[in-house]
């Protein structure tokens, strides 16, 4: 610790000239599939013009994964460089941050840097390393959010909690910082997460319009393991009528779920409850028309879920990507962008109605994958798309080496600025598959299962079935067949399992 500290002094009188400043942008639950710069359905429907200007200045990274699907674990991730068994934050159930370990924010406060989170946090225990946070309590509301304040009271801010978390970045960068000291700033919205709550500004976007499905929305899970069958994650089940589908009262029809109001109604003004009945009122009599005359299909219904879901996720989004612009102006009109990192990321994938699923948690491409995207002026090359395999571990020890900050031995992922200074290529000695755990915490019933990813495949483990799965990614992208009982990828599955076994040494996962 002591060596650390005189290294870090070392590096910071030698390159504080030229320290940059960071901004992470992070969301919760923002799916690639709903990015336009990384392609997808949505991109001329939905699209996001702001976060794609991260990708046209600077970089796009495709194979950019989590460690553990869910949100406390990976911003326990982030905040150490770290997986999930090492850094103790495991599930969102029963973990809490163990705020006395080392985190970068620590790191970069002791190099002189500024340090600030805002917006949502949900690590339990109460953030450490910051000179200035204020977080939302747990998941966070969107109407009219409380805030936990640096003195432990809570604040409600009238108000939609994407602009106001943006608000208060915003007042962070301009009034309250030290200007005199570079700044890392995590400014963290609670959207696009379940319940999708738009703000009123967009409630009436994509109506009308039947947005397109996925081609796996009917997935049956054939030639996968029957856990596929067993969680409850889809659309065609598990959706409540009021908390995900915000209609009122109680179903009478059994094709939907019954038993969870929508919370954030009870939270609005009298006005905003308006509003909201205003712009949902003539669809939602339209449903129980239709249901009443017996007009909806099984199919029908499920198509009908998809709609109301993905329309009020994508408003969310539509927000998100608002004010990813506001706070992209500001750097340009204050001079901080030409010595600022700007990344975008969120704390993993989502599923659209793939699989016919909503969430996250599995293994599959949708979920494990996360957005990275990456402005740094005069290091990362405009408009680089990269293929490296990257992971939420690598962030704490990236911040670092850009700060000039000696990275700490324990530290499990890789500084990406090789990479960055690189055009975003690989050098030879980099990963050639990621780790992946998930602990099967009860939530959605999702089974235990830990992996890796390389290139070209993906091998999962789930212990409780000892079952294996492996996915040919190239010629099956959608995940829809496991062969790893088929005999043509005998050797493949031998490779894959020997890089299980030396990613679970490496990263030190105890047995079992
Ligand atoms: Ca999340």
């Amino acid at each position: 610790m002591r060596v650390l500290s005189i290294l870090a002094l070392t590096s910071f009188s030698s390159l504080a000239a030229e320290r940059p400043n960071i901004l992470f942008i992070f969301t919760d639950d923002h799916a690639l599939q709903a990015i336009s710069a990384y392609g997808g359905r949505f991109k001329d429907i939905a699209p996001t013009p702001n976060i794609d200007r991260l990708a046209k200045q600077g970089a796009v990274f495709e194979r950019s994964y989590c460690a553990n699907s869910i949100c406390g674990p990976s911003r326990a991730c982030i905040l150490t460089g770290k997986h999930s068994l090492i850094n103790g934050f495991i599930d969102n159930n029963s973990s809490r941050f163990n705020g006395a370990q080392p985190t970068f924010p620590k790191y970069l406060q002791q190099a002189g840097y500024q340090t600030a989170v805002i917006g949502k946090w949900h690590l339990v225990s109460n953030p450490t390393g910051f000179d200035h946070w204020e977080v939302l309590p747990g998941q966070g509301s969107y109407y009219n959010p409380d805030f936990i304040q640096m003195d432990g009271s809570t604040k409600r801010i009238d108000g939609y909690v994407t602009d106001i978390i943006t608000d208060k970045s915003l007042d962070w960068l301009k009034n309250r910082r030290d200007k005199d000291k570079p700044f890392v700033l995590m400014s963290q919205q609670k959207a696009p997460h379940r319940n999708w709550s738009p703000a009123e500004r967009h409630y009436k976007l994509f109506d009308g319009m039947d947005l397109p499905e996925p081609e796996t929305l009917f997935d049956n899970y054939a030639n996968r393991s029957e856990a596929l069958k067993k969680q409850q994650m889809t659309l065609e089940k598990d959706f409540w009528w009021g908390n995900d589908l915000l209609l009122h009262g109680e179903p009478t029809d059994p094709r939907f779920r019954k038993g969870m109001a929508n919370g954030e109604y009870k939270r609005m003004s009298t006005a905003q409850q308006a509003a909201f009945d205003q712009a949902y009122g003539a669809e939602n009599q339209k449903l129980l028309n239709d249901l009443a005359a017996g007009k909806l299909s099984d199919k029908d219904v499920t198509r009908w879920k998809y709609q109301r879901y993905i329309k009020n996720y994508l408003r969310c989004i539509r927000a998100v990507d608002e004010n990813v612009g506001r706070l992209l102006d500001y750097l340009d009109e204050s001079g901080l962008a030409k010595n600022t990192m700007v990344i975008y990321s969120s704390d993993q994938g989502f599923y659209l109605g793939e699989h016919g699923w909503y969430d996250k948690r599995w293994m599959f491409e949708e979920s494990l994958a996360m957005p990275f995207l990456i402005r740094w002026p005069g290091v990362v090359k405009p408009g680089v798309r990269s293929k490296a395999l990257i992971q939420n571990i690598d962030y704490a020890p990236t911040f670092l080496e850009a700060a000039g900050v000696a990275v700490p031995e324990d530290i499990q992922g890789r500084s990406l600025l090789p990479l960055l200074k690189n055009d975003c290529a690989a050098p030879a000695d980099w990963r050639k598959a990621i780790y992946y755990y998930y602990s099967g915490e009860g939530t959605h019933r999702v089974a235990a299962h830990d992996g890796v990813r390389s290139e070209r495949y993906k091998l999962f483990h789930l212990p409780k079935t000892d079952e294996w799965q492996l996915f040919d990614l190239e010629k099956d992208p959608q995940e829809m067949k496991s062969v790893h009982a088929d005999p043509a990828y005998a050797t493949v599955l031998a490779e894959m399992k020997k890089t299980h076994q030396e990613l679970r040494a490496q990263y030190k996962i105890p047995q079992g």
